[in-house]
């Protein structure tokens, strides 16, 4: 078989930054064609007035997964990208009045729950030892290799993580599992939060994603030194390194099929050829747009979308002691917040609001006495609403809300505005219905029938990026990188 040349990646968003890197390592003269006039996709910054805000993912787990990226390419991270592990996770406020601050050492968590609540600081403390345990027996085969190659079965770790299946509470939700494990209503909306991280309702997404909580409490919730965006510009950086030429303001237009064969792209009317395609586009306008030709695989393409999010990154011109790098306000009801996400396509009234002040870490990102925080609640994916009015709308709620809680006229302190929502953000990086994370997993099936990484007729055509397996957010992003120069090493016998 002809050793594969060229590799093209479409999309220089986390997972299409990994992958190339990948290949490039492995000896591939390997383009990124990109879109937008910068790299990242959603994981990109920008300023203004003084301050400095990251556009999208605010927090950070399992960097060891950015660290592998330098190791393969025989560099010594530390060199290169720095990140500190954060002492406490969140503060998290309820409508009550009641605050828990959730530390990461486990003895100082136990004391705060039990202070705060009353009691239920053992409880948690178990919970999080079975996270750990559910985290342990699924990584291995619905996280860190192509859920849909019978090889990756084969493994002793899969088999037993497979004979044990019945233990992963599939068929039962998240919110079913918090009730049962933890008992308190407050714990277990905090613990419910957990379906976000992939944008999903703990009222339908399965039990086994209770295995979120072990990555922030066992393994460690970390933040990059000069923010998350410098995981963007280090490892574009060393993928230049390595070789890897970035083509930007270039979308690809077309991938180029002959037969069962992958032939190159099409980017702005020129054909360009290459062995290998790898498109970190969303994977719904990868086949609509880019292989209208090819068979749509229509259960992946109308699988529910996971949320989107409203941001407002403001300004403010004083500085909150009470508030964290990471701080959640809780809404009264919960179950109803993620029926008007998920049923209604609306936003509800009382919405959870997710406040980042990267400033608390990251001095420079304010000006002296300043912060800047991100505000986000999780929105409807964009199926044509009036967004102007739902933000107008929003941005009401939140400062009403937040004043009260922090006893503050806040909006006489924001210096400052700016706005995203799912209607940009879709734009932006092209992802389908300005979702967070690519599909839902609001179905216990969910895993299963998201996209595999490479395509199953056509050789030479792969997929990375939140909208595939193994799903969103920037650690299992990074991991389908992996996965993808995986599947190419094997296919091609490199
Ligand atoms: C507001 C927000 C908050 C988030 N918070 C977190 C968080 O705290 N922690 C976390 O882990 N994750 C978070 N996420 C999710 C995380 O950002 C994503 O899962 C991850 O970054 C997705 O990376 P990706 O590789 O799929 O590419 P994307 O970031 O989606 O980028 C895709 C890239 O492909 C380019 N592209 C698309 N089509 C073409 C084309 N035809 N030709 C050329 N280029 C093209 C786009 O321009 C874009 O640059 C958040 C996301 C958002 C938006």
């Amino acid at each position: 078989m002809a050793k594969p040349e060229k590799a093209i990646v479409i999309g220089s968003g986390i997972a299409g930054i990994a992958a190339s890197i990948r290949l490039a390592v492995m000896g591939l003269n390997v383009t990124v064609y990109e879109a937008n006039d910068y790299p990242g996709g959603k994981l990109t910054s920008f300023s203004e007035n003084g301050f400095r805000f990251d556009a999208g993912p605010s927090l950070f787990t399992m960097p060891l997964l950015v660290d592998q990226l330098f190791e393969v390419s025989e560099l010594n991270p530390r060199n290169f990208f720095r990140y500190k592990e954060v002492d406490t996770i969140c503060h998290y406020f309820y409508n009550d009045g009641t605050v828990i601050k959730a530390y990461s050492d486990k003895e100082k968590l136990r004391d705060e729950v039990n202070q705060q609540i009353g009691g239920y600081g053992e409880e948690v403390i178990n919970y999080l030892s079975d996270c750990a345990k559910t985290y342990n027996l699924t990584s291995g085969i619905f996280l860190e290799k192509s859920l849909h190659r019978l090889g990756s079965y084969l493994s002793k770790d899969t088999l037993k993580a497979l004979v044990r299946l019945n233990t992963l509470n599939l068929r039962s939700t998240m919110n079913e599992v918090n009730e049962k494990k933890i008992g308190h209503e407050k714990l277990v909306q905090l613990f419910n939060r957990y379906a976000t991280y992939n944008g999903s309702s703990p009222y339908l997404a399965p039990g086994v994603l209770t295995l979120i909580p072990h990555l922030e409490f066992n393994l460690g919730t970390f933040f990059p030194d000069d923010g998350m965006h410098s995981i963007t510009t280090s490892l574009v950086n060393l993928a230049e390194s390595r070789g890897v030429d970035f083509v930007y303001n270039s979308k690809v237009e077309k991938i180029n099929v002959i037969g069962r064969k992958v032939k190159g792209v099409q980017v702005k009317g020129e054909q360009v050829e290459a062995d290998i395609v790898v498109s970190n586009m969303d994977i719904v306008p990868t086949y609509r747009h880019l292989l209208p030709e090819l068979k749509q695989p229509r259960q992946v393409l109308e699988q529910e979308r996971s949320s989107s999010a409203i941001i407002f990154y403001w300004g403010v011109d004083r500085q909150f002691p009470e508030l964290d790098l990471h701080n959640i306000f809780f809404s009264q009801d919960y179950k109803q917040e993620f029926n008007f996400i998920f049923r209604e396509h609306d936003l509800f009234e009382d919405p959870t609001i997710y406040v980042h002040i990267s400033s608390k870490y990251c001095e420079g990102d304010a000006p002296p006495g300043k912060e800047n925080w991100f505000v986000m609640i999780n929105a409807p994916g964009n199926v044509g609403q009036d967004w102007d009015k739902l933000i107008d709308l929003s941005r009401e709620r939140i400062i009403q809300k937040l004043s009260k809680i922090l006893d503050i006229d806040l909006q006489s302190h924001i210096e400052s505005e700016s706005v995203l929502d799912p209607r940009t953000i879709e734009a932006n990086t092209s992802s389908f219905r300005g979702s967070l994370y690519g599909a839902s997993s609001n179905h216990w099936l969910s895993a299963f029938v998201r996209h595999p990484n490479f395509h199953r007729k056509i050789k030479g055509l792969y997929f990375c990026g939140g909208s595939v397996h193994p799903g969103g957010g920037i650690p299992l992003s990074i991991l389908s990188g992996k996965i993808v120069s995986e599947l190419v090493q094997n296919d091609f016998r490199i």
